[in-house]
């Protein structure tokens, strides 16, 4: 059976951290599905086209991932996909209370379908989209955080 993993996130925007989490999940799953959605708790800052074609060119060159955005359910979205597996990271235990309890209510709408957590290299455990779109907005330097295409658009939107 062909192993499918649903990577979901806001990616608003995708970051250095998000990136290595799926270059190490693409060695371990067939296909990883990265889903963008609109975390209806935050507003975004980019639009949805703005994050999939943003996603779709930091990830060139890795051939067996997917980037989709989404509105329903996420264990609807997984189901519809085919996917087993739904993938999510963890940087520190801040982290781990949320991640914990959608897990296990994703769990309770679909028990066919499995969470799993990853952790970045040490190195993108502090990246978070949110303090990268603070640093933008004060005029710092986000070079470190985000890959090139993406520091090139952001600073396009402010
Ligand atoms: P969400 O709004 O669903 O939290 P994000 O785009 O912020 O979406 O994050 C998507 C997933 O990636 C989450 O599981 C989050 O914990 C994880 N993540 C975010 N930043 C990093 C990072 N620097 N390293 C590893 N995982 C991360």
């Amino acid at each position: 059976m062909k192993k499918i993993a649903i990577y979901p996130g806001s990616f608003d925007p995708i970051t250095n951290g998000h990136i290595d989490l799926i270059k190490r999940a693409s060695k371990l799953f067939n296909t990883v599905i990265i889903g963008i959605t609109q975390n209806s708790k935050k507003s975004a800052f980019l639009s949805i086209n703005d994050r999939i074609e943003s996603v779709n060119t930091a990830l060139l060159g890795i051939d067996n991932i997917k980037v989709l955005s989404f509105n329903t359910l996420l264990v609807d979205f997984a189901k519809a996909q085919n996917a087993q597996i739904i993938l999510r990271g963890l940087r520190a235990v801040s982290d781990f209370e949320y991640e914990f309890q959608l897990s296990g209510m994703n769990k309770h709408l679909n028990p066919n379908i499995e969470t799993l957590f990853m952790t970045p290299a040490e190195q993108y455990a502090n990246i978070s989209s949110s303090l990268v779109r603070e640093i933008l907005s004060l005029g710092g330097d986000i070079s470190a955080f985000v890959p090139n295409n993406v520091e090139k658009l952001l600073k396009t939107k402010i």
